[in-house]
């Protein structure tokens, strides 16, 4: 029997109740009146950023809504199980993982190729290189010998979906090495799936060639692959729209002949059909820069749309600006869903409940990954005729986040060094507990913010300067914290003093800088009568 990935049921999900379960893609919305599936489950963060991916792309493929009417008619009535699995059938030929060509993300065509390994599909685990040098300490090497069928489809797919630069020729993902994903949450699994759902005319007019409807212009695998020896571009105009789901910018092929039975090493499920290698080539598909997927914020530069890649330092409020809302000053935008979301379905929504955004990437360093990350952000509704203002003055809330944030590592820096411009190192972990010190603050503060506008109340000036004495409080704590800690290269009471007054002197709402940023009045007083 043929391994399908609409048929078997491998995709790990919890109940509301608690339940963990393996279904099949068209069972998400089993039980939904009365135990729904709320959430993926794997025992991987990356495989439930991977999976989610894997079932939107289904859905955005097979049954996206014709219209909004339809979208809100489908959030409210999610469709029975019996048509969601007639409406994944049509495309269960794209999804064998085993069996004869073509299988699920591999190539069309293999040959004799270089064998790896197959725990080489993880993201993580080092190169031929890091191991030689031995600088593997991120990643326990040799623990993952054997995986099943559907551990082996999901790595595939998650590397794929996520490719780093991978040496010579071995091409990054439709969305560069290491794309940034943001995903708006619903209360159960089919919501969550369904809010990231585009409408079917804005979605084919905009992303691709929606006139070639042939398999492999929709799932790569299904015909020769698109090779890139002379660096040859595959763009939005050689592929169908929902091609940005099913990016295949590897050439990889499962060695199943290899196949034996056991526990699966990474799932620990029994298996009949382990898989221990694969074959590579470099040279797949180069998908360039002229993509725009629908799940990943973007920079605009001159002409050019840019991914935005996962970054150092994990993912809070300070990246509010550009994965929710735009970013006027650096020109980031964020995703094409969460604009959707906020703009149109939102406002149409019964109770303008606010969502969460779930943000999460990988950290490469070039081809290592440095680390996982994921946060997520409430989606706050907003009534039209206060957006602008609610979101200049939140922009700016953030912008003297960012100053201060500078200089407490400044001063910190001054106070724990001699000479703190000669010193080495990263201290961006400073950075880091400032922003998460102050996020449940700053949720607050939005709350008070949107309140204050929708009521037309005059407290926006005090609700600006009671944040920037949390920013304050914050930055003493820290700066008090880390000037006198073991980290100091030799403790100076005086040397600290005077850092310490420097802090002091910057951190003041008269400063001008502040006042600007805030627009601030000349002479910050409470108003007596609110
Ligand atoms: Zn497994």
């Amino acid at each position: 029997m043929v391994y399908n990935l609409i048929n078997e049921k491998w995709i790990p999900v919890r109940r509301a109740n608690g339940k963990k379960e393996f279904i099949a893609p068209w069972q998400v919305t089993d039980d939904i009146g009365s135990n729904p599936i709320v959430s993926l489950d794997a025992n991987r963060p990356d495989f439930n950023g991977a999976l989610i991916q894997f079932l939107i792309g289904l859905v955005q493929t097979t049954i996206a809504p014709k219209k909004d009417r339809n979208w809100m008619t489908r959030f409210t009535e999610p469709p029975k199980v019996d048509e969601l699995k007639t409406a994944f059938e049509i495309v269960s030929r794209a999804f064998n993982v085993d069996g004869d060509r073509p299988r699920f993300m591999q190539d069309f065509k293999p040959d004799k190729w270089e064998s790896n390994e197959i725990d080489k599909l993880l993201v993580e685990i080092p190169g031929d290189k890091t191991i030689k040098d031995n600088t593997d300490h991120f990643v326990k090497r040799n623990s993952i010998k054997r995986m099943c069928l559907a551990c082996s489809a999901l790595a595939l797919f998650t590397l794929q979906t996520n490719a780093p630069s991978g040496g010579q020729g071995h091409r990054v993902s439709l969305r560069g090495g290491g794309p940034l994903t943001t995903i708006i949450l619903g209360d159960t699994l089919w919501q969550t799936i369904w809010l990231n759902v585009l409408n079917e005319s804005d979605f084919l007019d905009k992303y691709g060639n929606s006139s070639l409807i042939d398999d492999a212009s929709i799932f790569p695998w299904m015909g020769p692959t698109h090779t890139s020896e002379k660096d040859q571009l595959t763009t939005p105009e050689h592929v169908h729209p929902a091609h940005m789901f099913w990016g295949m910018p590897r050439r990889i092929f499962l060695d199943i002949k290899s196949g034996e039975s056991g526990n699966c090493d990474l799932c620990n499920q029994n298996s009949s059909n382990l898989i221990t290698s694969y074959i590579t080539k470099n040279k797949g598909t180069y998908y360039g820069s002229s993509w725009h997927h629908t799940l990943t914020p973007y920079r605009h530069e001159k002409s050019d749309l840019i991914s935005i890649k996962g970054q150092p330092g994990g993912i809070t409020f300070r990246h509010w600006l550009g994965f929710v809302q735009n970013d006027r000053k650096n020109g980031n935008e964020p995703a094409v869903v969460v604009h959707t979301f906020r703009l149109q379905r939102q406002p149409s929504l019964e109770n303008k409940k606010t969502l969460q955004l779930w943000a999460f990437g990988y950290d490469f360093d070039n081809m290592k990954v440095r680390c996982w990350y994921e946060g997520k952000m409430p989606l706050i509704n907003v009534e039209d005729n206060i957006r602008e203002n609610y979101e200049s003055a939140i922009e700016q809330l953030i912008r003297v986040s960012e100053l201060i944030s500078d200089n407490v590592r400044k001063y910190a820096k001054e106070a724990m060094f001699t000479r703190p411009g000669d010193v080495k190192g990263d201290f961006s972990f400073i950075d880091n507990r400032f922003w998460n010190n102050a996020e449940p603050e700053f949720y607050t503060t939005l709350e008070k913010l949107r309140v204050a506008f929708s009521d037309g109340t005059d407290t926006i000036v005090e609700i600006k300067l009671k944040w920037l004495n949390t920013l304050f409080r914050i930055g003493e704590q820290l700066f008090d914290e880390y000037s006198q800690s073991n980290q100091i290269d030799v403790a100076d009471p005086k040397r600290i003093a005077l850092a310490h007054r420097n802090l002091r002197k910057f951190n003041q709402k008269n400063n001008k800088q502040i006042m600007k940023i805030l627009y601030l009045p000349d002479k910050p007083t409470i108003s007596k009568n609110k």
